[in-house]
């Protein structure tokens, strides 16, 4: 045993120089302990009611509404709180500043889509006395995660003549579920040699939707008919309807406490719904900023960032020019240049926390831990930074300063080992467009699972670090 003592000196030198990266929970006064929990229980409901982008819109619009927000296009042009939906999948919210828009905005941008399973257009036939219904798996899951699991179908459809239908089963609790079976254990000898990837084919992620013949018993394909005859009675479809539909099978079960101590929230489609929302419910508490302050709600980021309701769409360049010219600078091409290259941005989506169980993956120094705070991710990209986006060093010395003036927890945070796969989000058309942006979000275990798990306290200080930048 040693009975070194540190002098005095020493301890003063590691005060100085060494990073200090507390956790969350103990530094935080008690009456925002309560407030914590308070957030966390808002933010479950909001998980709960927003299983797919459209309702995930539907409800932070709703939030900005009950807030003052105006829709732009709206004849009422005195709100400096203004909303605008696209394609029910996209949204803009944002809140007008004291400086012209061209002396810098503050952007905080999010996506609002998460893996999924998505129903195929000629999806439902019969087989095996049973009416099963094909899918399509959308963005990044380990197709495993989705077998034996109760499933919700939710999404939007339109009938032979253009009437809109919305489709939702299995998310109360009277409701009916739906679910993959896994092939039984007694039968799996092929399947267990085969690899993870592999074992279950995309084709195999077939849900059973019904098993009731229809009463004629000298017809064809009986089950596919009577379930036919269900969703018509029930929603007036027939089956070429499915095709051009956007349903999406997502995990039917709640998001729920987590652990013990309840720390943690475990539920579906927190990346990136926890930047949605800890960013949407920052925004309606500010009034009166010094720069404008918009926060985005993307679709599509889970497969790319393609179309016309992605970050790589022309959208938010359309916005700000209504936003431009709604506040009487002229919406030139060159102004909202100057409107980009002078604005800051937060990039805000989930990092991968360390699970201890797979510590192998992770590189410890630079990834983020659960609940010490919201994870700074300097640069994304996979093997050389490939297809990232990489924060300059003046900028993302900015934001530190910011975080550290203002209280915010924060912590570095990155994707794993170099070279051990990698990934990245939305940050780089913004800073191609001219943004300085940077990544920061909560530290999330399990990503893209069906049930993911964030820690409230982490949650918490993603909220307060969105509210001092719309401040700032
Ligand atoms: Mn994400
Ligand atoms: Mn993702």
């Amino acid at each position: 045993m040693s009975d070194k003592k540190e002098s005095e000196k020493t301890k003063e030198l590691k005060n100085k120089l060494l990073m200090d990266k507390p956790r969350v929970w103990d530094r935080l006064p008690a009456p925002e302990k309560a407030d914590i929990s308070h957030y966390a229980q808002l933010y479950m409901d909001f998980l709960n009611n927003s299983k797919t982008e459209r309702k995930a819109v539907e409800n932070l619009r709703n939030l900005a509404s009950n807030s003052g927000s105006q829709d732009i296009v709206s004849t009422d042009r005195t709100s400096s709180r203004i909303f605008q939906v696209l394609r029910g999948k996209l949204l803009f919210l944002a809140v007008l500043g004291q400086q012209p828009m061209t002396e810098g905005i503050r952007l905080v941008t999010s996506h609002v889509d998460s893996p999924r399973l998505d129903i195929k257009p000629n999806p439902l036939y019969e087989e095996a006395g049973l009416a099963m219904l094909k899918t399509h798996y959308y963005g990044g899951v380990k197709k495993f995660q989705w077998v034996a699991r109760s499933l919700a179908m939710v999404g939007k459809m339109f009938t032979r003549d253009g009437n809109v239908v919305d489709v939702e089963i299995g998310l109360k609790p009277e409701d009916p579920v739906l679910t993959i079976p896994d092939l039984l254990p007694h039968l799996s000898r092929k399947q267990m040699e085969q690899k993870a990837s592999e074992f279950i084919p995309a084709e195999n992620l077939n849900v059973v939707i019904g098993s009731l013949p229809y009463e004629d018993e000298d017809t064809t394909d009986r089950v596919k008919l009577a379930i036919l005859e269900l969703l018509y009675n029930k929603y007036g479809i027939t089956e070429e309807d499915f095709i051009g539909a956007e349903i999406e099978m997502v995990p039917a079960e709640p998001a729920r406490d987590a652990g013990l101590d309840r720390s943690l929230v475990a539920g579906y489609g927190q990346d990136d719904r926890v930047c949605a929302f800890t960013s949407a419910t920052a925004l309606v508490k500010i009034s009166e900023p010094i720069h404008t302050c918009v926060a985005v709600f993307y679709d599509k980021e889970e497969i790319g960032s393609e179309g016309n309701t992605s970050a790589k769409s022309v959208a938010l360049d359309q916005f700000l020019m209504e936003l431009m010219q709604k506040t009487g600078i002229n919406p030139s091409a060159k102004n909202l240049r100057k409107v980009f290259t002078a604005g800051k941005g937060l990039s805000g989506d989930v990092t991968a926390a360390v699970d201890p169980t797979y510590g192998d993956a992770y590189e410890k120094r630079n990834n983020s831990k659960i609940g010490f705070g919201i994870g700074i991710t300097k640069y994304t990209g996979s093997g050389g930074k490939y297809m990232g986006s990489d924060a300059n060093a003046e900028y993302a010395s900015w934001v530190r300063r910011l975080f550290n003036d203002q209280k915010i927890m924060w912590q570095p945070a990155g994707l794993g080992k170099v070279d051990e796969g990698g990934g990245g989000t939305v940050a780089k058309y913004l800073a191609n467009a001219g943004m300085d942006i940077i990544d920061c979000g909560p530290p999330i275990l399990g990503m893209h699972s069906p049930l993911e798990v964030c820690a409230k306290d982490d949650i918490w200080m993603t909220h307060k670090a969105f509210k001092a930048f719309f401040e700032s």
